[in-house]
């Protein structure tokens, strides 16, 4: 009996030729594949403008401070998410703020929005949590005409869609994250995508220390031109190593999706048998590509869901926790102090768990889990 990992990602062939041939080239950082990517992703998304950048956690670092989020403003943002979703306002001075979720689909709504909005909010960070797409439009209904700038962390959601287009393509600004627990990975990467041209620009500079001129244009020519630098940037380069992978990974997504949602119906299915275990689904508004593919240990199921991830360690399947909530964290805790209670946040990150799931999966492997989610649940 063989370890079932949670997630795996799945390379082949074509990324060692790709990385090999970049080396091949021996134009290692930041250069034309990282240009090629950028295109191909803007494309595939449907998005206007694509900047690739180090992290999904540096995207929205960069998507805040173009938005023009700064010292004292606050940013609403869900409690339920990766630490760095909180981080990224708080690395500008910001005060997250935190919004709950909806416990059916784990994302922030129109009107877990508006309960929390300040006199001080200047930008509202929703996310695609585990895939699961967020009902955008009435967020925007709300923002937009209030000033306030609507930011998407798809960086678990390409691949999946909203309202028959892919996710994030209705977002004036996107980010996104290429990290190897994502479907598709470059190891570590992000993109920010855009509908607008100036923050686009910005963010391409603000990259690259907001040197006026790109390194690959200093390369280009012979005599570099002087560079200057108006503004403050950072280092949140992507190398085109990274890259080349990235635009092989993105030729196989549309796969990767449609094997992991053949996957999540097998598990849809079983389970109907199973009282007590509700398993994450499509939302009324758009696909999930089942980043995470969790389900909730309710009430009636005869395990908590500890005690579930210690049965399924004993079959040697490694499930995990379900999404974390940043308002609990040591971080975060002391800044919380007076926030509304976030019933739906409290409810998924203590009674979710995430189900192994990857492109290679096997049939046979995910039987196993399958079996020993009915043994639990015949536990009493
Ligand atoms: C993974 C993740 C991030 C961070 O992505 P990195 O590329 O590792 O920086 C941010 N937000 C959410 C919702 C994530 O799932």
């Amino acid at each position: 009996m063989s370890r079932i990992n949670v997630m795996q990602p799945w390379f082949g062939e074509e990324e060692t030729a790709a990385v090999a041939e970049v080396l091949a080239s021996g134009w290692v950082a930041q250069g034309p594949r990282v240009a090629a990517f950028e295109r191909a992703f803007a494309a595939h998304q449907e998005a206007d403008h694509a900047v690739a950048v180090s992290s999904c956690t540096a995207g929205l670092h960069l998507a805040l401070l173009v938005a023009g989020v700064g010292a004292g403003d606050d940013v609403v943002l869900p409690s339920f998410s990766f630490i760095a979703t909180a981080n990224a306002a708080t690395y500008l001075g910001a005060r997250p703020v935190f919004a709950d979720v909806d416990p059916v689909t784990g994302n922030v709504t129109a009107e877990t929005v508006a309960e929390v909005l300040t006199r001080d909010t200047r930008a509202v960070v929703v996310v695609d949590q585990g895939g699961v797409p967020v009902d955008l439009d009435p967020v925007r209904r709300l923002c937009d005409p209030q000033g306030i700038v609507v930011v998407e962390d798809a960086a678990c959601a390409a691949g999946s869609t909203y309202r028959g287009r892919p996710a994030g393509a209705g977002a004036e600004i996107a980010a996104w994250s290429f990290h190897p627990r994502k479907l598709l990975t470059t190891g570590e990467g992000g993109m920010v995508t855009t509908s607008r041209p100036e923050w686009a620009e910005r963010v391409a500079r603000l990259r690259e220390h907001a040197m006026s001129v790109s390194a690959a244009e200093r390369h280009a020519s012979v005599l570099a031109p002087a560079e200057q630098y108006p503004e403050v940037g950072f280092n949140y380069r992507m190398t085109d190593l990274q890259a080349a992978v990235g635009l092989v990974q993105l030729g196989r997504l549309d796969e990767m999706v449609a094997r992991r949602r053949a996957l999540a119906e097998g598990y849809a299915k079983a389970l109907e048998e199973v009282d007590g275990l509700r398993l994450v689904a499509d939302p009324p508004h758009g696909t999930t590509n089942f980043q995470s593919c969790w389900v909730e240990v309710e009430e009636e199921f005869p395990l908590s869901r500890d005690e579930l991830l210690v049965h399924l360690a004993r079959a040697d399947i490694s499930a995990r926790r379900g999404i974390m909530a940043a308002h609990r964290q040591p971080a975060y805790r002391y800044r919380y102090g007076g926030g509304l209670p976030l019933p739906g946040t409290e409810r998924l990150t203590d009674q979710t768990l995430i189900l192994p799931l990857h492109h290679q999966l096997s049939e046979s492997d995910q039987a196993r889990v399958v079996e020993a989610l009915c043994r639990a649940g015949r536990a009493r």
